[in-house]
């Protein structure tokens, strides 16, 4: 039976002209970081300035996707909106500059280990809209 829960909750900065273009990355099938040309930062997740300088002057660039499995649970009991159990994983991007959380898909338990290679993937949860994933690295 396919489930009619939407597995996701709506991010509450869609919109917001410091992060639109990060969501709109993930739409192309890219996963973008700030950085700053004030002094050259690069910093994830993104935000309206430069953590480092404070400078605003900022630049999107793309991440590789690729990193190393930082951790990882198995959920049993989330919101509403979600089926259990899903696995959530963390991972430390091969950029240094950031742990990215995520749902881990493609995966069983059994088959991870801390610090395994993985790589982000992409996932279209509805019209106009896409979220990161992680898959591990074949
Ligand atoms: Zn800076």
């Amino acid at each position: 039976m396919t489930s009619h829960k939407p597995n996701f909750l709506w991010p509450t900065n869609v919109n917001y002209l410091s992060t639109k273009g990060f969501w709109e990355g993930l739409r192309g099938r890219q996963l973008l970081a700030r950085k700053c040309h004030r002094c050259g930062e690069m910093f994830f997740p993104p935000r309206s300035h430069c953590p480092q300088c404070l400078g605003h002057d900022l630049e999107w660039v793309e991440l590789s996707g690729k990193g190393t499995l930082y951790s990882w649970t198995e959920v049993n009991i989330a919101s509403p909106e979600f089926d259990t159990p899903f696995l959530l994983g963390l991972v430390d991007l091969s950029q240094g500059i950031g742990r990215i959380a995520a749902k881990i898909v493609g995966a069983e338990a059994h088959q991870l280990r801390i610090g395994m290679p993985v790589k982000i993937t992409y996932a279209d949860v509805g019209k106009d809209f896409s979220l990161y994933c992680i898959t591990i690295e074949q």
